[in-house]
Parts: C-alpha cells; sequence; structure tokens
C-alpha cells in the first residue's frame, strides 16, 4: 500500500494520456489502477474491419508534448510499422492499430496497477482506494477515467439475456447463431452500422436494421465541424451560459456521435453485393424507428417500434442492441458523494479544468475525464483532445503552465468580441 501524489482510477486512453504527460513532470508520483487484468481498449468492440474515426495525429500526447517517447509516430517507427502504414495509405487506419498503440504505451509506463478493481472510494484527509474491500492505495489528489458502459432504453433491458444482447456479446455469439434467423439490430450509430457489417460479413441474410433518427446519418467530419475538436473552441465554449452551452452542443451530435462515411459505404455495397447474389437485400433499413420494448417469447423476439406514422411490429430470432453508452458510475463512498456538487441532471459539475466541485480541504482535488460533454463538448468523449485535456488537468494540479496549449491560428468567428 503506497501512498501517491494523484491517483487515477481507470486505465483507457483518457488516464493514460494523463500518466504519460504526468510521468514526465513528476515521476513516480502518480498510479493508475484498473480493474481489467491488463491493457484492453474495447476489446470486445474490436469487430474486423473497423476503423478509427480520429486521425492517428491525435494520440495520447504530441499535441502537449510533440517530443514525447510516447508519441504514435514513435510507436509506428520503434515497432518497425511506420512505413507499412504509410504505404497501405489509409484514410482512417485500423482501430486494431490504435488498440496496439495504446498498448505499447501502456507497457512504457510502470505505474499501472492491473486486477484493482476499485469498488470503494473514501475521503479522510486523501483519498483512499479500496478493492475486494482491501485498502490497497492512498492519495491526495483523484482522478476518475472510467469510461461508459452500454447502455438500453428501460423498454428493452428486459429482453436482455438469450436472445437480445449488446454489441460486446456479438464477437463471441456470432458463431452460435443460424446465419438464416432473423436477426435485428437495434440502434443506428457507427456500434450498430458496424455489427450490421459483422453480421453481413458472417454471411447472415435477414438483417433488419433500426434508427431512430430520419435516416442512416452520416458523421460530419468536414473541416468546419472539426471546428468544434480544437482547444479554441473548447475554450469559447467555457464562458458561454450554461444554457446556452447545452443548446450549442446538443446542435453538434452529428459531429460525433454518428456513421462514418465508410462504413456506410462498405454496408451499402456489401448489402448491393448480397442483392445480386441471393436476390434479395439481406439488409432491410427501418429509419425513423424508435424501438421503445421487446418481449421474448420462447424462440422469437417481438419488437415494437413507433415511428412518426404509428406502430409496428417486427419479429426477429436474435436483437443486439446498438443503443448507446453511458457513463460508468463511480465508485465513490456516499460520504464523499454528498460532498460533491452536481447539476440539475444529476451529473457531477465540471469546471473548466476539468476539476469537480467538491466542499474538500485545500490541497485535495478531484479531475473527471470524458464526463463534461456540457461544459466540454462532444470532443470530452472522444479521442482528439486526450492530451490538452491531460495537458490542462496537470497545468490546474501544479498551479503553473507546465504544458503550453496553442490553438491561435483561427479563422472563426463564433462571437463577435464586445
Ligand atoms: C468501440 C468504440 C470505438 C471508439 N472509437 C473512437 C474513435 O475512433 N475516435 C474517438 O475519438 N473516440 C472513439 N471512441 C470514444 C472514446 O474515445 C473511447 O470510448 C475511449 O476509450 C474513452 O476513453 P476513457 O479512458 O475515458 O474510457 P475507457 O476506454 O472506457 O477506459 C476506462 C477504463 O476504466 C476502467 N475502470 C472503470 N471502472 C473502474 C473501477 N471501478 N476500477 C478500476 N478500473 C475501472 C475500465 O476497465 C477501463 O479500462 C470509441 C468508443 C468506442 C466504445
Amino acid at each position: 500500500m503506497r501512498h501517491y501524489h494523484t491517483v487515477g482510477v481507470g486505465a483507457g486512453p483518457a488516464n493514460l494520456s494523463l500518466a504519460a504527460l504526468f510521468e514526465s513532470v513528476a515521476p513516480h508520483q502518480m498510479a493508475l489502477l484498473e480493474r481489467r487484468p491488463s491493457f484492453a481498449w474495447h476489446p470486445d468492440l474490436l469487430l474486423s474491419g473497423v476503423r478509427l474515426q480520429t486521425s492517428w495525429l491525435k494520440d495520447l500526447v504530441s499535441f502537449a508534448d510533440p517530443c514525447h517517447r510516447m508519441s504514435f509516430i514513435n510507436y509506428m517507427v520503434s515497432t518497425g510499422r511506420a512505413w507499412g502504414l504509410l504505404n497501405a495509405q489509409y484514410d482512417f487506419i485500423p482501430r486494431q492499430e490504435y488498440a496496439q498503440y495504446l498498448r505499447w504505451a501502456s507497457e512504457q509506463l510502470d505505474c499501472i496497477r492491473y486486477g484493482t478493481d476499485i469498488d470503494r472510494i473514501t475521503f479522510d484527509n486523501g483519498f483512499a482506494y479500496h478493492a475486494d474491500g482491501e485498502l490497497v492505495a492512498t492519495s491526495d489528489h483523484l482522478v476518475l477515467g472510467l469510461g461508459s458502459k452500454p447502455s438500453a432504453p428501460p423498454g428493452l433491458v428486459g429482453v436482455l439475456g438469450d436472445r437480445a444482447f449488446f454489441p460486446e456479446e456479438l464477437t463471441s455469439r456470432v458463431s452460435l447463431l443460424d446465419p438464416a434467423d432473423p436477426v435485428a439490430v437495434v440502434g443506428g450509430g457507427q456500434t450498430g452500422a458496424e455489427s450490421v457489417l459483422e453480421l453481413l460479413g458472417r454471411g447472415f441474410t435477414r438483417i433488419s436494421w433500426f434508427g431512430r433518427r430520419p435516416w442512416f446519418q452520416p458523421m460530419d467530419d468536414s473541416p468546419t465541424a472539426n471546428d468544434f475538436y480544437r482547444p479554441a473552441y473548447v475554450q469559447f465554449l467555457q464562458d458561454v451560459p450554461r444554457e446556452t452551452r447545452r443548446r450549442l452542443v446538443d446542435g453538434h451530435v452529428l459531429t460525433g456521435d454518428a456513421i462514418t462515411p465508410g462504413t456506410l459505404r462498405a454496408i451499402s455495397q456489401a448489402n448491393y453485393d448480397g442483392m445480386l447474389r441471393h436476390g434479395e437485400y439481406p439488409v432491410t433499413l427501418y429509419p425513423e424507428r424508435d424501438v421503445v420494448s421487446a418481449e421474448a417469447d420462447g424462440d422469437r423476439l417481438t419488437l415494437h417500434a413507433v415511428s412518426p406514422v404509428g406502430r409496428e411490429q417486427h419479429i426477429a430470432a436474435h436483437a443486439v442492441l446498438a443503443t448507446g453508452r453511458r457513463a460508468a458510475e463511480p465508485p465513490l463512498d456516499p460520504e464523499l458523494l454528498e460532498r460533491i456538487e452536481l447539476d440539475d441532471t444529476g451529473e457531477m459539475l465540471v469546471d473548466s479544468d476539468y476539476s469537480v466541485r467538491w466542499k474538500g480541504p485545500d490541497g485535495h482535488r478531484i479531475f473527471a475525464l470524458n464526463r463534461s460533454r456540457y461544459t466540454h463538448g462532444i470532443p470530452d468523449a472522444n479521442l482528439t483532445l486526450l492530451s490538452v485535456r491531460s495537458a490542462t488537468v496537470i497545468n490546474s494540479l501544479f498551479e503553473r503552465e507546465i504544458f503550453a496549449i496553442r490553438d491561435t491560428s483561427v479563422s472563426t468567428r463564433w462571437q463577435m468580441a464586445s
């Protein structure tokens, strides 16, 4: 049991980036506590052919410290893959490559303690971390990097089990399913699309794909949409009143929570190829369908959907519920939780430096990564600004500008200076 300056709970990309920059500022004073037995990045969603949605330049460290040894470029060069990857001319690199980069980066750090599932964090003149009833570490400061987990709307939760499951289970279950059976994929986002593509690749011929939006909408990756994914815009958001900020961020949803055009093209072409082979399209698309409930009866599922023109029923043997993700619950002791300020939706209040507002003594800070969509915008749940966010946290923790964040060459005026 050791005392640290800072402990990060979770060793996903968010805390990995923080630990990478932290190590170069204050070596051996930070630990990451991770429940997994070894490093992995959404391992159950690494379906065949999936691509990163972000430029590989947006790695764990480079936009804060371009000379850092844990850059993606260093990974590529030191593993001998740089020329191979470059000459393969990907628009977006395989997600598998990025996962291997993250694993390589995790191996450069000796501060990660795996197999440590933190079930309780208490505070008594310092944060104390408990796993399986044992005190495993203490620290002055806490950083929550817990990520998210799959979720289903209330009306679908009841059918989760043999016949309906989250995409995380698709790889392990798909070989047990009969490709001739009708399968429903619920969810018109990227994970739903990737599930459809996986089923197509496995020879399924009766796939029904449901999405709530008017059509299966592509992600807007245009230069102007990408302006929301830069430090200057995040800075601009900080000065906007809360309610306006919420409205603005809701308007940006298609820049992040949508399907990459490449995936949509791949589905359309595989569907057309399937039609040429079998005489019928293997995928039927059902846009503007809100699947609100379902019931299982023997070997079939009945899905109830609401559309603008009425209600519908659809029968399937199985359903993949790609119905979104929600933030993982922080394992805070009730006494500690009571000291944290929440907003009107029950979410922790996160300030512009990613610190959580709480009633604690000086010298003990809590930071939350990937939990401030309405403070920092959609990129907070994304890889784009990982290194910038980590730099902001470290500058705030050490109360000086250790990492400079420069984004001054901006041609967009989001608001005229008054
Ligand atoms: C399939 C998928 C693909 C994505 N692809 C992209 C992309 O291409 N580009 C992009 O910008 N964004 C992408 N994202 C969004 C986002 O970048 C990732 O979700 C990213 O992994 C978020 O990092 P994180 O560290 O916040 O959370 P996570 O990666 O979820 O890591 C959280 C870690 O915390 C651990 N943990 C949780 N609770 C505890 C606990 N109590 N004790 C100990 N450990 C705990 C978990 O085991 C996990 O390892 C993707 C998301 C998904 C789901």
